[in-house]
Parts: C-alpha cells; structure tokens; sequence
C-alpha cells in the first residue's frame, strides 16, 4: 500500500522527515508532503532510480526536495552521492535537520517560473538547484554515459543521442554569465554522434587497411645501406642485403633509427601511419582532425545566475542588432528604388526576396542571446550563399531582404529555396522543439514598381 511506503522518522524539531525503503511501492507524488526524505540505501539499485526520478523531475517541489541516503558504510556510488544532500549512517536525524531548513528557506525565495520551453526548464533547474544547495555543479566520470562524464542533474534529461542539445544549454548558462565554468577535461568526441568510445588506430595511407606491423629500421655504417629488419635476416644471423657482411654489434656496425610500418594488404612500406578514430557507437572511421574537441567544465552559480534562479530569466535580447555586410532597413529601401530606376533603362531582369523566419516572439525571448548567435549563423550562410553584387539587409530580428542585380527571379528563387532548406536544418536541430516556419518571397523588378508596394509585399504576414 502506498500510504504506508513512507515511514515518518520522529525527531525533537517535529519536522516531518519520511524514510523509504521500499521503492517500488512508493508513489513519488507523495514527498511533497515531507519536509525531507531519507531513503535506505540497503537496495541500492531501487535507491539509484529513485533518486534520479525525483532529481529528473520538473516539479520544482520534487526536484529541489531534500534527500538524504541512509547507508551504515557510506559506501553509495557517486551518483548517489551527488544528487543526494547528504549521508547518513542512523536514524538520529537532528544534524541534518539545518541544512534542511537552509534548503527550505532559499526556495521560498524562488519565484513561480512559467516556462514551456525544455531548454528554459532545464536552466531554471540547474541553476536552482545550485542556488538551494550551495554548492556548485560537478561532472562526473561516467562509463555509461556516451561522452564519459555526466552531469548529475542534467544528464538524465538527455539520452545519449542528443548530447549536442545538453552542451548548448551549458554554454547558454556559461554564454549568458549564469554560472561561472572551470575547466576539467577536454573531451575527443565522434564527429557523428559525439560518442567518446573511440579506438584511435594506425592505418595504411595507400589503402586505409588496419592490417599494418611495425619493423625497425636497420642503418648498417659500414656501407651506408638502410632498410627494414626483414631485409638483414637470414637464419640466425643477420646480413646486409647490400654489401654482405654480418651486423653483430647494435651501436657498433649498425644501429635502428626508427621504425617503419608494413602494409599486409597492399605491401606498402611507410614511415607516418594515417591515424584515424573509430567510433563504437556509430562505426564512423573519423579522421582524427575532424573529431569534436569538447571541453568539460565544473560551473559555479554567479550573482547573475542567483538573480536569474530566483526571479527568472528576465534579461531579454536587445532588440536590433547589426551583422557586418549588411545595410539597414533605410539604406536598403534607397537601393531598391535605385535598382527600380535601373531596370527602367537597361533590359536586365533583377529581383528582390525576401527570407522570413516565423517564431513566436515568447520562444524569441527565452532563447535570449542564442537567438542573436542562431541569425549571426543565418546571416554569415546567407552571405556565403549569395553573389558578391547582391545587397542584404537584416530587418525585425527576423527578416532577411536581399536585393539581386544579377538574377531573375526564378534564380533568386530558388537561391532562397535552398537557403530556406539548409536553414530548416540548422533549426531543426538546434531548437529541435521550439516550432518555426520560413517563409520566401520573390519579386521580379520591372522597373514600373513603386519601391514601398515591393517592400509591404516582401514583408507581408
Ligand atoms: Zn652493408
Ligand atoms: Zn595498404
Ligand atoms: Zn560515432
């Protein structure tokens, strides 16, 4: 019966502590009705998941509850120990019963966050938890975990499969100053699926085999001769293919300079090996130049981050910002009054289009800086991907205008439709659950157009 999973631990400060030692009977729900709980550690597996549950939660009250692993030997993983507030080794409760308090009275300071995107979730916990707690965030070494560290209250909100969305939202809180990040490790991720399970391995450079052996080089002074070891051999001795003689001495008639490498596949003889890195996970033979270089941090909450663990994230992108190469909005309408006066006289077909990114607003704000950073990469691909001769403009935080003296319009258009599908990747994967749509537009310029009625047409919801 669930009611009575929970056992309450008497003790003189009348708080109401629970102790729970039969997991599976427990309904989670029910902690809410604790000040803190105490979980029994004698099944530990039961204790893990638990533990993880009520830490992987959403529900502030679950997640930020206090919880303390009961364990004589405080022998637990460090799992365990990391989300938990402490162990200890007997029901004697009063020395917890202050931090208790302490993490009692800091989240009556914290603001209801009302908040539907993951990702402003996720940092609201992560930050509230080391708000509560104190204490900063460590990762820790983690053979489970597909890059080899986890971060305990993080981690679990992503599968393996998306650890590329885990580091956003920890260089987002770094980026933004909500947590201050010390280096621990450097990490060489798969470039496929970000996997650190690698066999980093010797190939051959003629034909990629792995099937290569290691010789020594042998250098007889006499005559000068170098070759591999296999050359020298005969029966037991070894002579020099070259001039005969038998080498008896290392370091005296001959010496080993260096090793070289044989090829069983293709015979190829080499002194530099291709190394390339093999991934476990996804089988992808990654050149070792394109693995990720990902750095592990330890974050500490800063004042920003207090402030913004308690009230939320009220710092709010600055409204317009400018991208290097193009024109604002005003000096953008004067060119396309130009191009229409050209076009006028001269034959040339020209076009104008425009890009459209629809995102809500809200979703806007909560990305914060990491919207301003997603439309620098927009920016930087479409200027990439247009003519040196086209004039771009950047309108609304959302809008890209682009004016094309050198194409008709089906050219531009479909210029903009391959733009608008290499940027729906982007998104997709970056803001995997925010929705957007883009939308295209594309005038021909005729040169009998008012400049303003192509403008309220590009711009048109
Ligand atoms: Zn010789
Ligand atoms: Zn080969
Ligand atoms: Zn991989």
């Amino acid at each position: 019966m669930a009611e009575f999973a929970i056992k309450k631990i008497p003790n003189d400060q009348k708080k109401e502590i629970g102790l729970i030692s039969d997991f599976k009977n427990t309904d989670i729900r029910q902690l809410a009705l604790y000040d803190a709980v105490v979980l029994d550690y004698t099944d530990r597996q039961g204790c893990e998941a638990f533990i993880r549950q009520c830490r992987g939660s959403f529900i502030g009250t679950l997640y930020l509850m206090p919880i303390f692993i009961l364990s004589l030997n405080k022998d637990i993983t460090k799992t365990v120990e990391v989300l938990s507030d402490g162990v200890i080794s007997s029901l004697q409760v009063e020395p917890i019963i202050g931090l208790i308090d302490r993490i009692r009275s800091k989240q009556q300071n914290l603001a209801v966050i009302d908040s539907s995107s993951p990702e402003v979730r996720i940092m609201t916990k992560f930050l509230r938890y080391m708000y509560t707690r104190e204490r900063k965030i460590e990762p820790i070494i983690d053979p489970k975990s597909h890059i080899g560290y986890s971060y305990p209250m993080l981690s679990d909100h992503y599968n393996n499969g998306n650890t590329v969305e885990m580091f956003r939202v920890l260089d987002n809180i770094a980026h933004n100053e909500y947590a201050r990040p010390t280096f621990v490790d450097k990490l060489h991720l798969c470039s496929e699926c970000y996997s650190s399970f690698l066999n980093f391995r010797e190939t051959c450079p003629k034909c990629e085999s792995l099937d290569i052996i290691t010789e020594n080089l042998i250098h007889h002074f006499v005559c000068a001769y170098v070759g591999p070891e296999h050359d020298f051999i005969s029966d037991d001795y070894m002579v020099c293919p070259k001039c005969n003689r038998m080498l008896r001495h290392i370091g005296v008639d001959y010496d080993k300079p260096s090793v070289v490498y044989n090829c069983h596949n293709c015979s190829h003889i080499f002194q530099e090996p291709v190394m390339e890195a093999f991934c476990f996970v996804c089988q992808k033979r990654n050149p070792i130049d394109a693995l990720i270089d990902k750095s592990i941090y330890s974050y500490d909450l800063t004042q920003i981050g207090e402030e913004s663990a308690v009230n939320g994230f009220g710092r709010e992108v600055k409204e317009e910002f400018d991208i290097q190469g193009f024109i604002t909005f005003t000096t953008f309408n004067i060119f396309l009054k130009y191009e229409i006066e050209r076009s006028k006289n001269s034959q040339k077909p020209s076009a104008v289009g425009s890009l459209i990114l629809r995102i809500s607003s809200e979703d806007r704000v909560k990305m914060g800086s990491s919207y301003k950073k997603l439309m620098l990469e927009m920016a930087d691909f479409i200027k990439n991907a247009t003519l040196s001769t086209d004039i771009l403009s950047f309108v609304n935080n959302t809008t890209f205008l682009i004016i094309s003296p050198n194409n008709e319009s089906s050219e531009l258009q479909s210029l903009l439709n391959n733009i608008r599908s290499s940027m729906e990747k982007l998104l997709q994967s970056s803001l995997p659950l925010t929705p957007f749509k883009f939308d295209t537009r594309v005038i021909s310029i005729t040169g009998s157009q008012n400049h303003t009625d192509c403008i309220n047409q590009l711009m048109a919801n």
